[in-house]
C-alpha cells in the first residue's frame, strides 16, 4: 500500500515493499533496525515527507517511545496513517487523498487503521518538540484504545497526557500546551489535573 500524494507517488514507487512485513514478524528484532523501518513506514503511510518539521517530529516520537507501543502504532494489520489536515487555503474546504495497494504489497489494515490528522498549522512551531507533545498524544490515544473503548472523554485526554509523559515526553508536552494549548477565548476544555505525576 502506498500513500499517494500526486508529486510524490512518482518518487515511492519502488520503495521495498515486502520488508515491513517480514520485519513484523521477526522476533530477533535489533534495535538499529528501528529508524531504516521508520522512514519506510512513513513513505507508505505518512502523507508528510521531508524535509517537513512535521515529518521529523513524527520519525522522532516513533524512535523514542516505548519499543512496545511502537510496535502497536506500526502493525500493518492496524496501521496509524498521518495525514494532513488543512484550516486555511482552498483544501480547506474538501480534499482527497488516496491508497494504492501494488502487487506484492504485504497485506495491511487487517484490523482497520488510524488516521492521525495533523493540521499544518503545527508547522507554526520553530522546532520539532511541540509537534512531536501533540503526535505523541495522538499515538497515545491509539494505544490506550480511547475511541474503540470509547473513551472520548476529558479522562481520555489526561490519560494520553499522563502516558507521554510516562513516555519521556514531559518537556515536549509542555512545549505543545504552551504553542497550542488553550488560548483565551478558546470554548473551555480538559483541565489538566495539578498533582497529576
Ligand atoms: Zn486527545
Amino acid at each position: 500500500m502506498k500513500n499517494k500524494i500526486i508529486i510524490l507517488s512518482l518518487l515511492l514507487l519502488n520503495g521495498p515493499l515486502a520488508w515491513g512485513a517480514t520485519w513484523e514478524h521477526d522476533d530477533q528484532w535489533k534495535v538499529n533496525h528501528r529508524a531504516e523501518f521508520i522512514k519506510e513506514y512513513l513513505d507508505e503511510f505518512c502523507f508528510y515527507q521531508e524535509p517537513s518539521l512535521i515529518y521529523r517530529a513524527i520519525k522522532d516520537v516513533l524512535l523514542r517511545m516505548p519499543v512496545k507501543d511502537f510496535l502497536n502504532v506500526t502493525n500493518r494489520r492496524r496501521p496509524v496513517l498521518f495525514t494532513e489536515f488543512y484550516v486555511d487555503g482552498t483544501a480547506r474546504f474538501a480534499s482527497s487523498s488516496e491508497f494504492i495497494v501494488n502487487p506484492g504489497d504485504p497485506p495491511c489494515c487487517k484490523e482497520g487503521f488510524t488516521l492521525v490528522k495533523l493540521g499544518m498549522s503545527l508547522g507554526l512551531a520553530r522546532t520539532p518538540g511541540p509537534i512531536e507533545g501533540v503526535v505523541a498524544h495522538e499515538l497515545a490515544h491509539r494505544v490506550l484504545d480511547s475511541i474503540r473503548k470509547g473513551n472520548v472523554n476529558c479522562d481520555a485526554e489526561r490519560a494520553a497526557n499522563a502516558l507521554i509523559k510516562k513516555w519521556g515526553f514531559r518537556k515536549e508536552f509542555k512545549e505543545a500546551s504552551q504553542l497550542f494549548g488553550q488560548k483565551k477565548g478558546d470554548p473551555p476544555g480538559c483541565q489538566e489535573v495539578r498533582h497529576e505525576k
